[in-house]
């Protein structure tokens, strides 16, 4: 997991939705904490291990890419024994230097250092996220400690926060602009917020806890990577009743993949829980599946999560008091858009009524038709999806295997570049050659469009392996930067599609196109960066806001040009049918009763778990008792819940965090209705606003000054509301 101070890094692997933001990757140390290098100087222990891949700097064209055709699991920990060495040099010769402390040889140096490790932990979180065998599970377990306590012991030097402190108090007098103020003041904040300024007893004992934290995080991860590897599998005709052909041929390659040939196997992941759970008529078995899926990390024995649970919040929140911070909560939210702890709930709150109260008609709808299928009982919550897509088929004749066969995945990959080209003026173009470590794994060239100039790789990982964890992610191998002079930026996007059978077209969902999208949001933030210094680079910007370029971009999918150029059956070509269109776009608010307590459950437990205080949590009965108390509609659950909630508890990333996505998806409402006001979603003049005060900015702004400088004034919540189809009035006055 990403260490808990290595805020400078914090974007490092951007997660969505459906998946844990922090890989199980160890992040370099916050301080001297680049992303990965353009030329990573060799160490000097490289000498003593000179074919160590990892320890030479990337070569190639663009400035170096990545060894992937070099490095093996073997590797990993010389490489980061050296590159942990090298970083402690690099750190002693600034924070030692005789000369006074100054913008260049303080803040900028430190923007300059580590970049050794960090090249190897950005390596070494691909192994993490996409490969994992036992061999790199070991070496993660081993290793993220070390790390922990390197991070530590860069903040906890003390002759190096006395000079960071100098620059800081000098900062608007010293003729710095208004980036490197803005470094300096988040150099200066990170040190401090973990724990520069304590004392030697108290400083030991943070350091003993994050490295603790670090050790049970990991664990966290894994284990439910274990239980997500777990399968049902199905062995005859009869078991498969209602599934589409698209389902049935997915199981059919997972179980051969598992050994298992001529059967069929349901993995216990998301991508494959839920077309089951909406499409098998197979009642038990929709039961069957669906417990395996919500009981993940929760099943007792070695994989059990909820003692590590316990454990962990007692150390977050002592480790929030020993730096006087009432929670862990509000250490975490400090830094970020929302501020307190007490805004983001005030947003969570205001829309959490209207939610349930669309579940509650919801379900009647659903009640009401299963009745009339002859279902005996109510709806459980193993009967949501399922009735869910017969109502939505009853009320808009919307079926999504009717929808299917338009979304191809290649031909959704080309509509993202041609939105890329519409709203960025960039080209994509395939490149041969490159070092993947996955033969799966392709690489794209993008180029601006008007002047030709180069402006980053993009690689592209879509399918699901054994080792590769689920959901849905993007990571950015190095961050843009020009104070050292320009570097290529790298960042890939990560999915778990299914592969087809026999090389066919593969299909998707309208659900996995809306997340191909989210995810290429957060490629294009990161391509589109153009700031001096790599810590303030592209998605390194605060947890609450990350997600609003994301969730923005996710709007281009529905607009008639992508969907008449790019959503073309696989069999015949012709593009979606226009009253297919329209019967989408009628309804986009259907469901959101479900979709939105689903998330917005999971969002107030964990916010509610890290201001819970220093008692002893027992995760299970917190969790029941908290969601008593929030009127939890009994027909739903959390979508994470606590025992497999990866994005809180793999890692300090979205901890008390979660709440982020309403918290951007707020800001992407009311972005897009600039375009709406405008001339449509492809204006120009609105969307070269949006990349320069959004995309390309980085953490170079406060956030909420960048938003007010793309739209004028602050967000307000109603354009969310009217997005979930919520009634407005009574909460227009709320926003983020
Ligand atoms: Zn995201």
């Amino acid at each position: 997991m990403r260490h808990p101070y290595a805020a400078a890094l914090a974007a490092l692997t951007l997660a969505c939705a459906t998946v844990p933001q922090e890989g199980p990757v160890a992040a370099a140390p916050s301080t001297p904490s680049t992303p990965a290098p353009r030329e990573a100087k060799a160490a000097s222990a490289a000498a003593a291990t000179p074919d160590n891949p990892l320890l030479r700097a990337w070569a190639g064209p663009y400035g170096g890419v990545p060894p992937f055709d070099k490095i093996k699991a073997e590797h990993f920990r010389p490489a980061l024994d050296a590159a942990m060495q090298q970083t402690r040099q690099e750190v002693a010769r600034i924070a030692d230097a005789t000369e006074p402390p100054t913008f260049p040889n303080t803040i900028e140096a430190l923007e300059d250092g580590g970049r050794l490790l960090q090249a190897h932990q950005t390596i070494f979180g691909i192994f993490a996220g996409t490969l994992a065998t036992p061999e790199i599970q070991a070496i993660e377990l081993e290793t993220s400690p070390k790390v922990a306590a390197l991070s530590d012991e860069i903040t906890q030097n003390e002759k190096l926060f006395r000079r960071v402190e100098a620059v800081y108090k000098a900062r608007e007098k010293s003729g710095l602009t208004k980036e490197q103020q803005r470094l300096v003041w988040r150099r200066y904040t990170e040190m401090v917020r973990a724990g520069a300024q304590l004392g030697p007893d108290a400083k030991k004992r943070l350091s003993a806890i994050n490295q603790q934290l670090s050790v049970l995080t990991t664990k966290f991860s894994q284990n439910v990577l274990g239980d997500e590897e777990e399968a049902l599998f199905l062995t005859s005709e009869a078991d498969l009743a209602g599934l589409p052909e698209s389902v049935r041929s997915g199981a059919r390659a997972a179980a051969e993949l598992l050994k298992r040939p001529g059967q069929w196997a349901i993995i216990n992941t998301r991508s494959a829980m839920e077309p089951f759970l909406t499409y098998s008529t197979r009642r038990d078995l929709r039961e069957k599946v669906w417990r395996s899926y919500v009981n993940r990390g929760d099943n007792g024995g070695a994989r059990d999560n909820n003692a590590l649970i316990s454990e962990i919040l007692a150390l977050r929140f002592e480790r929030a008091k020993l730096l006087g911070y009432p929670t862990h909560a509000h250490w975490r939210l400090e830094n970020s858009m929302a501020r307190t702890p007490e805004r983001a709930m005030k947003l969570m709150e205001a829309v959490w009524p209207a939610a349930v109260a669309r579940v509650k008609e919801e379900v009647a709808a659903m009640q009401a038709l299963a009745k009339k299928e002859g279902m005996k009982g109510e709806i459980e919550p193993w009967d949501y999806r399922y009735y869910a897509e017969k109502v939505r088929k009853a009320t808009y004749d919307l079926d999504q295997n009717e929808v299917k066969p338009y979304l191809q995945l290649e031909k959704l990959r080309e509509g993202m570049f041609w939105v890329a080209g519409e709203l960025f003026d960039w080209s994509f173009a395939p490149l041969t050659g490159v070092p993947v470590y996955h033969p799966d794994v392709r690489v794209w060239e993008v180029k601006d469009r008007a002047t030709g100039k180069h402006v980053g790789l993009w690689y592209f990982d879509p399918y699901a392996r054994t080792g590769k964890r689920s959901g849905a992610w993007m990571n950015a191998y190095r961050n843009q930067e020009r104070f050292k002079g320009e570097v290529t930026t790298i960042v890939s996007n990560n999915c778990n599609f299914v592969k087809a059978e026999g090389g066919a077209p593969v299909l998707v969902s309208w659900d996995d196109a809306v997340t191909l999208f989210h995810e290429f949001g957060h490629a294009i933030h990161g391509l589109a960066s153009n700031v001096s210094y790599p810590s303030l680079s592209g998605t390194s910007v605060a947890r609450d806001y990350v997600e609003f370029p994301s969730q923005l971009l996710e709007r281009w999918l529905s607009t008639p040009e992508v969907l008449n150029r790019f959503a073309l059956h696989y069999q015949t070509g012709q593009p979606i049918p226009a009253a297919l269109v329209q019967r989408i776009q009628k309804a986009s608010t259907f469901n959101q009763g479900f979709s939105t307590v689903e998330y917005l459950s999971s969002a107030l437990v964990d916010m509610k778990l890290h201001l819970a205080g220093g008692e002893k949590i027992d995760a299970d009965a917190f969790e029941r008792k908290t969601l008593e108390a929030l009127g939890m509609p009994r027909q739903i659950v959390m979508r994470h819940r606590t025992p497999q909630f990866n994005h809180v508890f793999s890692g300090d990333g979205y901890s008390a965090g979660y709440y982020s996505y309403l918290w951007s998806d707020t800001l992407s409402a009311d972005a897009y209705q600039a375009f709406v006001e405008g001339k449509g979603p492809y204006d120009k003049a609105v969307a070269s606003k949006l990349r320069q005060h959004v995309f390309q900015a980085g953490d170079t702004v406060d956030p909420a000054e960048g938003y007010r400088s793309f739209r004028g004034r602050d967000a307000g919540i109603a354009p969310l509301m009217r997005k979930r189809g919520f009634p407005v009035l009574q909460n227009a006055a709320v926003s983020p």
